[in-house]
């Protein structure tokens, strides 16, 4: 009810540009509501989106998003590589049965380019993409723009050590301004599901303080974790030793939105 139900989908904005999109969970539904408020239903919107991986939590808010459903609206979408090509993979889920229709038939333009390991510019920002250790190819992102930066590492297997930092996703966070990580389990939960591919909040905490990262903000919520426990945890978190090398550890939450200028 608080830290809300949707999945993954963050909204990145650089001055008037047009916002970056990372990740197209259910979260992009009410975004794209929030976009058609604010920039009125005829504006054709166009959008660049940077999705981590192709897992239900990740796209299952491709065909919901209204602004690019409608003649005009367009996204371009960078995603990982597949085996065979990244728009004919998410043909094969969004197509009856799943959905009525396919990405072809919406009335806006949807065009998907496969990236790994590479920059792209986008506007003002620049963006590099890295692999990240989860389940299959998945990438994290660095987004850089007037002098700050954010990195989104959604989904992230934490190590068995739960030590050790890989070399991209301390190239991705290091001394950024805000870190967006994974921090789906408790130490008792991932000691059930090691291999998952998710982080636990501790390590979420040690990944940024390793990077020199100034802020925190703890992702990808376990769906069995009620608000009170979300609470609990993000209280937790700001308590860990490594945590008082940050300026801030927050709690993702439907609708938070977080000034990532320099100070
Ligand atoms: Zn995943
Ligand atoms: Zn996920």
């Amino acid at each position: 009810m608080r830290y809300g139900g949707n999945t993954s989908c963050v909204s990145l904005e650089v001055g008037d540009e047009p916002p970056i999109v990372l990740d197209l969970g259910s979260g992009l539904r009410p975004l794209g509501h929030a976009l058609e408020d604010r920039f009125g239903l005829d504006a054709p919107i166009e959008l660049t989106a940077f999705l981590t991986h192709l897992h239900w939590d990740h796209i299952i808010g491709l065909p919901f998003c209204r602004p690019i459903l409608r003649l005009g609206g367009t996204m371009e979408v960078f995603g990982p590589p597949q085996d065979g090509d990244l728009h004919e993979v998410i043909d094969r889920v969004v197509v009856p049965p799943f959905f009525p229709v396919q990405v072809k038939q919406l009335h806006g333009s949807i065009r998907f380019q496969e990236v790994a390991d590479d920059t792209v510019a986008v506007g003002s920002a620049k963006v590099t993409v890295r692999r990240v250790p989860h389940v299959g190819t998945t990438l994290g992102f660095r987004i850089e723009a007037n002098g700050s930066s954010v990195a989104y590492v959604s989904d992230h297997q934490a190590p068995d050590d739960r030590q050790s930092v890989s070399d991209a996703v301390l190239e991705l966070c290091d001394g950024a301004d805000l870190v967006i990580h994974d921090a789906q389990y408790t130490d008792d939960e991932f000691a059930e599901k090691a291999t998952w591919g998710h982080s636990t909040i501790a390590y979420a905490v040690h990944v940024a303080a390793e990077a020199g990262a100034r802020r925190l903000v703890l992702y990808h919520h376990d769906p069995l974790h009620s608000d009170d426990d979300m609470d609990r945890i993000v209280d937790e978190a700001v308590c860990f030793e490594r945590a008082g090398r940050l300026d801030g550890v927050v709690g993702a939450a439907e609708g938070l939105a977080i000034d990532v200028g320099r100070r």
